[in-house]
């Protein structure tokens, strides 16, 4: 026993030799059973571990002789009285009784049951000499994180009110807002609260949609095929595809609820064009812009869908309570979540919900820790462009603290690069060390994740000439899509969007002269952008022979593209990357219904939109536009008649 093996080498040497095996009696999952005339497994002694149970550390002390455990002790005192805290002896008896960690443990207790597996594991492991890397890791990585640490409970002296309700939703953005209109029109009784002292919505509202009356309108069918393999590709298969399919199969029934409820405002939803036709890039014409009526009039395009939802949800008598901040969960015995606590300025005011509590909570834009953490590349853009301050992952601790797990990392994050000037599209981009760094002609995450990762650097800069306007225009039926297209709906044309595009250009040069350069001479132009004359000139002239031979050898864009810079007047656009937003969070099943690392539902906790996670992994797939605000519509319909028990 002086040797330490791993986890994984103990497991394997044991499996690869059958006759190791005999020398033991029954192969259990985790650990092996010893038999009476079993050689020795063990170094005797007495071990400790603790694990995380329901509102406590729970420890377990072991002690081993050569062969047995001939001791245990297990200190549950932390858990909920009268119930996790009433089943020590009764685990200590299984664990002596059946000389292995894998017990039963006691109904109506299985948060603390698991907490007493996982350390008596632990120190049958320690007995065994094995070093468990996951502990060791834990431990060598330093301090715990801020959703592994859960804070003591709000004692109840110190809650000014209890409300009680049927459905407690926490956060007011697209997805809680969806949640609580389609809940409240249903006939439950709802209460929404938000931590600031107003709802939160982003750009311009564009919502996916996989089908609808506004598509059928102009005979746009979607390959839902298509869509779905490749959104699963582009999060290189680690999302959950039963998710993806119910986001595809609940979108047109969700949208033309949407497109109802906006009807009676007087808003019409109208579909995008700006899609890419690049056959790698491909993009769906799935974005719903609503324009026209009362609310998009009194709110904007941004904030177009909380409000809508917000409306209806208070004409159906659900109730908005602002600057309340959700601190933490309640949880009864069995580890259901039956409500929240929020802070206000009277205090801590309780809310009981007997139907169940929705995380709409949003991203982690806001946690330092969190983005360093689950999405750091997120943190090396030129501006986090999230409206909502709030979205600190407050949803993520939690959920965490009572028992959730979260999906795998690095979590996805959603990336347009509007973070310095507004325009871009296949042009040549420039470091600002004057360098040459990806294949542009591209879509919106890919000019973003190609500026941090290989130009290392949050914005660079794209270079063309006076004959930009005919170059745009031959661009666009080859490649397009958000920006580099405009925002612009069905019916318009190309030309159409190369006039806006110059309108921006030169607009730009006139009033954003941060972000948008214009010089008679490329000398005078790289002075201007602050890139060295001499190695701006040798790439521009390099590029525009690759340019002449028709052939980008150095990155391989296509030849449509491949268009020279050449004809002064010369401009220069500064291309930011920006975070949209963080696409992680919390393991939900299909309800929404948010789980702990065992897949197992936690019983009344479920998460909408942009806390919850699984539906995207990798990276976001704009092949379907706007399905950010798609799935927060879909999880808060779903969830909302769900909760709504329809
Ligand atoms: C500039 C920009 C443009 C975009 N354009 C599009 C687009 O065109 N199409 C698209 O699909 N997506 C778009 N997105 C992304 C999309 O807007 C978001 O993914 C989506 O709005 C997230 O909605 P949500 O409801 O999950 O979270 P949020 O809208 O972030 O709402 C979360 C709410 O929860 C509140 N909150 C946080 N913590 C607590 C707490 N403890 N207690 C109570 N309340 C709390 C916050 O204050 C906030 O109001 C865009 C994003 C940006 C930044």
């Amino acid at each position: 026993m002086e040797k330490k093996l791993s986890r994984r080498q103990f497991i394997k040497s044991m499996a690869a030799g059958a006759a190791g095996v005999t020398a033991f009696g029954l192969v259990d999952g985790l650990g092996l059973k010893a038999s009476a005339e079993a050689e020795a497994i063990y170094t005797p002694g007495t071990y400790t571990a603790s694990a995380k149970g329901l509102q406590s550390d729970v420890t377990v002390t072991m002690t081993f002789d050569e062969t047995s455990i001939i001791d245990a002790v297990v200190d549950v005192s932390g858990e909920t009285q009268g119930i996790g805290a009433a089943i020590g002896d009764q685990v200590v008896e299984q664990l002596l009784k059946g000389q292995t960690a894998e017990i039963d443990g006691v109904t109506g207790a299985s948060m603390t049951s698991t907490a007493v597996r996982t350390a008596a594991r632990e120190c049958i492991d320690q007995a065994k000499g094995i070093v468990n890397e996951a502990v060791e890791a834990a431990a060598a990585s330093g301090p715990l994180h801020s959703w592994e640490v859960k804070p003591d409970p709000i004692p109840d002296s110190e809650i000014v009110e209890t409300v009680d309700t049927e459905i407690l939703i926490i956060g007011g953005g697209y997805a809680g807002c969806a949640t609580a209109a389609r809940a409240a029109e249903l006939g439950a009784q709802v209460i929404l609260v938000e931590k600031s002292d107003t709802l939160h919505g982003n750009g311009v509202g564009g919502t996916g949609a996989v089908a609808s009356k506004a598509l059928d309108a102009f005979d746009l069918k979607l390959d839902k095929v298509d869509s779905q393999k490749r959104w699963v590709k582009t999060c290189g298969g680690r999302c959950r595809e039963s998710l993806v399919a119910k986001f595809h199969n609940s979108s047109e029934e969700a949208m033309n609820w949407m497109i109802d409820i906006a009807a009676a405002s007087g808003a019409q939803a109208l579909i995008s064009e700006n899609h890419s036709n690049d056959p790698v890039h491909k993009e769906d014409r799935t974005y719903h812009m609503f324009v026209g009526g009362s609310v998009a009039e009194e709110y904007g395009l941004a904030v177009f869908a909380p409000h809508l939802f917000r409306l209806f949800a208070e004409e159906h008598g659900a109730q908005f309570i602002y600057n309340s901040p959700a601190e933490q969960l309640v949880q009864d015995e069995t580890g259901a979540v039956t409500g929240a606590i929020c802070k206000t300025e009277a205090g801590y005011v309780k809310y009981n919900a007997s139907k169940g509590v929705v995380l709409a909570t949003g991203d982690i834009s806001f946690n330092e820790e969190m983005m360093e953490y689950f999405a750091p590349i997120g943190n090396k853009v030129l501006a986090k462009l999230n409206g909502a301050l709030g979205d600190t992952g407050d949803g993520i601790n939690m959920a965490c603290w009572a028992g959730a797990a979260v999906q795998d990392g690095p979590w996805p994050t959603m990336m347009h690069p509007q973070a310095a000037s507004y325009w871009h599209g296949p042009f040549l981009f420039v470091t600002p060390e004057g360098k040459r760094y990806m294949n542009e002609a591209t879509w919106v995450q890919g000019k973003c994740i190609g500026l941090v990762t290989q130009a290392k650097s949050p914005y660079s800069f794209s270079i063309f000439d006076s004959k930009y306007p005919e170059y745009v225009l031959q661009s666009l039926p080859h490649g397009g899509g958000m920006f580099w297209d405009n925002f612009r709906f069905i019916g318009s044309t190309f030309e159409e969007s190369v006039e806006t595009t110059v309108n921006t250009i030169e607009q730009g040069v006139e009033n954003d002269p941060k972000n948008y350069f214009k010089a008679d001479t490329l000398e005078e132009l790289a002075e201007k952008i602050g890139v060295p004359k001499d190695a701006l000139l040798a790439t521009v002239e390099h590029y525009n022979e690759l340019c002449d031979k028709g052939e980008d050898t150095d990155f391989y864009k296509d030849q449509v593209f491949l268009t020279p810079v050449r004809e002064g007047p010369f401009y220069a656009t500064r291309v930011g990357a920006g975070l949209l937003a963080v696409v992680g969070g919390l393991h939900i099943d299909d309800n929404n219904q948010v789980c702990n690392a065992n897949d197992e539902v936690i019983p009344g906790l479920f998460a909408v939109g942009n806390v919850s996670g699984d539906m995207y992994a990798v990276d976001y797939p704009i092949n379907f536009m706007g399905n950010s605000h798609g799935r927060c519509l879909v999880g808060g319909y779903s969830v909302g008649t769900y909760l709504a028990g329809v």
